[in-house]
């Protein structure tokens, strides 16, 4: 849902960011994985946040014994920056932000926000300063009102109206039958995925979180949509720390640009500093 352009929007640097108000949504996450939860260490602290700035330092891990997903991944994504993961499906794109958000710790290497080692604070600290987009969002079944504040659950009325204008949903909710009143949810009025990211959105402008992972819709968006949703994500980025996972990206090839150039470049060299191939190949999806 990001365009080619924006894309290389991406590869450059943002400003700094000074927001409040987090909620947590750790219990969202529980809902979409029933996996084992990483354990806080007796002597875990708060995450001193300070700037935002995110290192993977030669990442390793695998999901399962001697399958190895991530192998020595670093880069850095500097405070108010924006960075796109490219790299073809199954490359382990999604995990880098499950592992950024603490589903899993890694088994070498270490992540850093603001030089603190993620895996030695506490799990509700980490995560109430990083806010997901994820690719499928959950809706809960109540109404759109209560789905929207759950990005922020002392929200008012009024912020969760505001948000939802923000992430261009506001005028599509005015036209269900019960306005922000209609129940959504497997019992409810089923959206569609393009608005159930908006949602997702909302909610992230509402919990204004200092560090944000977009993974990026693997299905396709009609162009307006895309085009709705970029004009709202770019609101909620801007100045902020994302990471955005780009499952789709042969349009970045096609376009011949600085993208396509280090693309170029990997097939002749296997090493790359961003990606997570260690084969490059033809992007796939
Ligand atoms: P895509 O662009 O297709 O979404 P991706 O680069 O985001 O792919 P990941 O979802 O990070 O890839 O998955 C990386 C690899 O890890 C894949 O081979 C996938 O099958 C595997 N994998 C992902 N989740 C699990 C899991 N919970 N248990 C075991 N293996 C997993």
């Amino acid at each position: 849902f990001v365009s080619p352009l924006t894309y290389f929007v991406l590869l450059l640097c943002f400003h700094r960011m000074i927001q409040s108000a987090f909620v947590d949504m750790e219990s969202m996450f529980e809902l979409l994985t029933e996996e084992k939860e990483v354990k806080d260490d007796v002597n875990a602290g708060d995450l001193l946040f300070i700037e935002g700035r995110v290192d993977f330092q030669n990442v390793c891990f695998s999901y399962t014994a001697g399958k190895e997903i991530l192998s020595e991944v670093s880069f850095t994504v500097m405070p108010g920056q924006t960075v796109a993961l490219v790299g073809p499906s199954g490359s382990g794109k999604s995990t880098i932000i499950r592992l950024l958000f603490r589903f899993y710790d890694v088994q070498g290497g270490c992540i850093l926000i603001d030089g603190q080692d993620i895996s030695k604070v506490k799990q509700n600290s980490l995560r109430s300063y990083i806010g997901v987009v994820p690719q499928d969002t959950v809706l809960f079944n109540d109404n759109i009102r209560e789905n929207i504040r759950y990005g922020r659950i002392s929200a008012s009325d009024q912020e969760v109206e505001e948000a939802a204008v923000a992430a261009d949903i506001h005028h599509k909710i005015l036209s269900f039958p019960d306005g922000y009143d209609t129940e959504v949810g497997e019992r409810g009025l089923k959206l569609s995925g393009g608005e159930k990211q908006r949602v997702a959105i909302a909610r992230t402008i509402l919990k204004s979180p200092r560090i944000i992972l977009l993974d990026e819709a693997t299905s396709a968006l009609d162009s307006q949509t895309e085009r709705n949703i970029q004009a709202s994500l770019a609101k909620v980025c801007a100045n902020h720390t994302t990471l955005v996972v780009a499952h789709r990206h042969e349009e970045l090839l096609a376009m011949g640009g600085l993208y396509a150039a280090m693309w170029l470049k990997q097939q002749q060299t296997p090493e790359s500093e961003v990606s997570t191939d260690e084969q490059p190949q033809e992007p796939q999806q």
